[in-house]
């Protein structure tokens, strides 16, 4: 099974008593033991320990699989958040009195948690440029881990992994990449010698703004140690969504394919346009990460966030924003519907001002998670709400 679409589609293990080819809803909290004698005994298929609804669930287990197949890794666990995801692994893997190495410009809810967590756990969070350079240069032997997202949020810089991967001890230091916003249809992280490859599937994984859920590919080994903090701190995915998630996914390449097609256009459309000042989209030839998003994704597509700076003030960004009236004002990406947000008032409030600064996130700066509507009709949006 090579193809991206057949494994969304085809790639759920799931066997059914009827022969159903699409994995039931099992909504049973509770499963009778099969076999007392092998309870313990395999938890190689996980599937096989089954017994209460916090530990498995069986349509949790199909979309498992589905999510270990697109990510090529032995296995995968799917949770109740991408920040479930996260507060789990972090719980796991963050060694007190050691250093985390993340780039300053990261999602802004596991900022949150982190420098929770460094408190409680006297870990040192250095924050460094988003590069590869920047983030080999600060680890150090007390580093014990080092977590990224590919491409950053706003602003759409890319983090060479390559080059990442040649320079760190990935056998000392764990490798956590979060590949939300570019999904293995652009990148598979475990490539590039990441342990842990990290969804909000909420995002592009489930694709259509109804479905909450995180997930983790790593090895078999990682995913039984994981699963088994997963039990304990109760973040399973549950069935509705999973079976919601499950059918978002078997679309995941067509859709991501759309987005990022959408956003090339539209910010070929906001680069020519004489009220934007900058446009922030890697598939734009003159972008400074134009060449190592070519060489680093996988099917020379860039993703479906445009972000881009008004010309003027944020007062103007907040009028452009309320003269939209097909692009949403709301906090999420990945779906079907386009949104937009000012990340100065949303997520990027949590970045520190003078990091702000260095990234270029202005008050002027907008981030729109392109949708997939027809694009004609998105262009003539934006134009009429420029047209002021
Ligand atoms: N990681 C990234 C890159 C995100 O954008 C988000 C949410 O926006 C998360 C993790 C958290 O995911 P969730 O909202 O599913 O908890």
């Amino acid at each position: 099974m090579a193809g991206l679409s057949t494994k969304s589609i085809h790639g759920h293990n799931h066997k059914d008593c009827y022969g159903a080819h699409i994995p039931p809803i099992y909504t049973s909290v509770v499963y009778e033991y099969i076999d007392y004698e092998l309870k313990e005994a395999q938890f190689i298929d996980r599937g096989n320990v089954l017994r209460y609804g916090r530990e498995e669930n069986p349509t949790t287990r199909a979309l498992e699989h589905v999510i270990a197949k697109l990510e090529e890794t032995e296995d995968a666990l799917a949770f109740n958040s991408g920040m479930s995801a996260i507060s789990t692994l972090f719980l796991w893997k963050l060694e007190p009195n050691t250093k985390i190495v993340v780039p300053m410009e990261l999602y802004s809810t596991t900022f949150v948690l982190l420098n929770k967590l460094a408190l409680k756990l006297n870990v040192r969070v250095e924050k460094v440029h988003p590069s590869a350079k920047a983030i080999a240069e600060a680890v150090d032997s007390s580093t014990s881990m080092v977590f990224l997202e590919v491409m950053t949020n706003p602003t759409n810089k890319v983090i060479d992994l390559e080059h990442l991967a040649q320079s760190i001890d990935t056998d000392k230091i764990v490798l956590v990449v979060d590949n939300t916003f570019t999904t293995p249809v652009l990148v598979k992280p475990t490539k590039y010698k990441a342990k842990f490859v990290l969804h909000s599937m909420t995002k592009y994984i489930g694709g259509h703004n109804d479905a909450i859920g995180g997930a983790i590919a790593s090895s078999s080994k990682d995913a039984i140690t994981l699963w088994d903090w997963r039990r304990t701190l109760g973040g399973i995915l549950q069935p509705f969504e999973a079976y919601l998630i499950l059918r978002g996914i078997k679309t995941l390449e067509l859709r991501f394919e759309k987005h990022s097609n959408n956003a090339k256009a539209i910010a070929d459309f906001l680069a020519e346009h004489s009220k934007i000042e900058e446009v922030m989209y890697p598939g734009l030839r003159e972008n400074p990460y134009h060449s190592l998003a070519k060489k680093l994704f996988e099917k020379q597509l860039f993703g479906g966030v445009v972000s881009f700076k008004i010309k003027g003030s944020y007062q103007d960004a907040v009028n452009f924003v309320r003269r939209l009236r097909l692009i949403k004002r709301c906090p999420s990406l990945g779906g079907t519907e386009s949104m937009i947000v000012i990340p100065i008032k949303a997520g990027s409030m949590h970045i520190e001002p003078e990091n702000r600064v260095k990234l270029g996130i202005t008050e002027n700066l907008l981030r729109l998670a392109v949708g997939l509507e027809n694009v004609e009709d998105l262009i003539e949006d934006i134009s009429q709400a420029l047209n002021f």
